[in-house]
């Protein structure tokens, strides 16, 4: 069912995902067609995000954005001082000019090879955010013989989050507690829970569709058409509907840009999920070590593969 409405305010609004931004044109949303969104929003009953570019916006699409309950995606290089204080969510596309805030999650966008580099800023990070999100922005790049670096790189990280926890301040870092947190999957969901809106007037799967040139899924006028709209559910997934990665964002765009099925996983995306999970779980280990008890209701089995594909293939034979 579809819960959230992403709207772009610019055609240089930040990337919070996996997609680059298009930063050599700039549309930005015109107040006629975001009046429409938000009117469109509220009759399908939707919850709305705002995603910001640097660009201060007019105080005729401030005062729209404010006429709807909302949640704004922000970089952290904006100039508005305020907006940034009051943002749920700020995105980072390097590692500096951190300020966190309470209830404020931070999305960190870095590439693999730097994020390795950047242990001690992280460690920092965790002690004094609410929330880091890591997106790691060149998954195709990923392979087998980067997996022990992955691996160790997250096992170092437990020990700054048990502290954590024992000193009382319950850090959420999605590459290692939110595997603990979960009994279901919690993808991105992108065609199915949630659209984006683009400044053209247009709807599309996610920012990254748009970006990337393909089609429209309907637009403000005639409202939504998607084709084959159920190959963006878990249940059409065959591949993903076998797994308990369930932290993994099932990145809809990488699947189609990688394997182009919006519905099949790259080997990639799947092997990254499941190095974080056997982190997770070695976390989860450490925890009960402490408390017996804790998270009682999670289970992370130990499982013989880094990638799905490779359980439902044995299940053919
Ligand atoms: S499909 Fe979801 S996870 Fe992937 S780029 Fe789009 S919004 Fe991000
Ligand atoms: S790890 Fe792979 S199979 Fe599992 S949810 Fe993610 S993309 Fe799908």
């Amino acid at each position: 069912m579809l819960k959230y409405l992403i709207i772009l305010l610019s055609d240089d609004a930040i990337s919070y995902c996996q997609y680059a931004t298009k930063k050599e044109y700039a549309n930005m949303i015109d107040t006629a067609v975001l009046k429409k969104a938000i009117i469109w929003a509220m009759k399908e009953n939707l919850s709305v995000q705002f995603v910001h570019s640097k660009n201060i916006v007019t105080n005729e699409i401030s005062t729209l954005i404010n006429s709807i309950d909302h949640v704004d995606i922000v970089p952290s290089y904006h100039t508005n001082v305020n907006l940034l204080s009051k943002a749920e969510i700020v995105v980072h596309d390097d590692w500096c000019k951190f300020e966190s805030r309470k209830g404020q999650i931070q999305v960190i966008r870095t590439s693999f090879s730097t994020l390795l580099c950047k242990k001690d800023s992280l460690i920092k990070l965790l002690k004094y955010s609410d929330r880091i999100n890591i997106v790691i922005t060149d998954v195709e790049d990923f392979d087998d013989n980067k997996v022990k670096d992955y691996l160790d790189f997250l096992k170092s990280l437990i020990p700054t989050v048990i502290d954590e926890y024992k000193n009382g301040h319950q850090v959420q870092f999605n590459l290692l507690t939110d595997r603990l947190m979960l009994k279901g999957m919690n993808n991105c969901n992108a065609g199915y829970e949630s659209i984006t809106l683009a400044p053209n007037g247009q709807f599309y799967i996610c920012p990254a569709f748009y970006l990337n040139d393909e089609q429209s899924i309907g637009n403000l006028d005639n409202g939504l058409d998607i084709k084959n709209p159920q190959l963006y559910k878990l249940d059409y997934a065959p591949i993903c509907r076998e797994c308990d990665a369930f932290q993994c964002k099932r990145c809809i765009w990488l699947n189609r840009k990688m394997c182009r099925e919006v519905n099949t996983p790259s080997h990639q995306q799947c092997i990254m999920a499941h190095i974080e999970r056997i982190a997770s779980k070695i976390l989860l280990e450490e925890f009960r070590k402490i408390n017996s008890s804790f998270m009682s209701g999670i289970d992370i089995p130990e499982v013989e593969y880094l990638d799905p594909f490779d359980k439902v293939q044995n299940k053919k034979q």
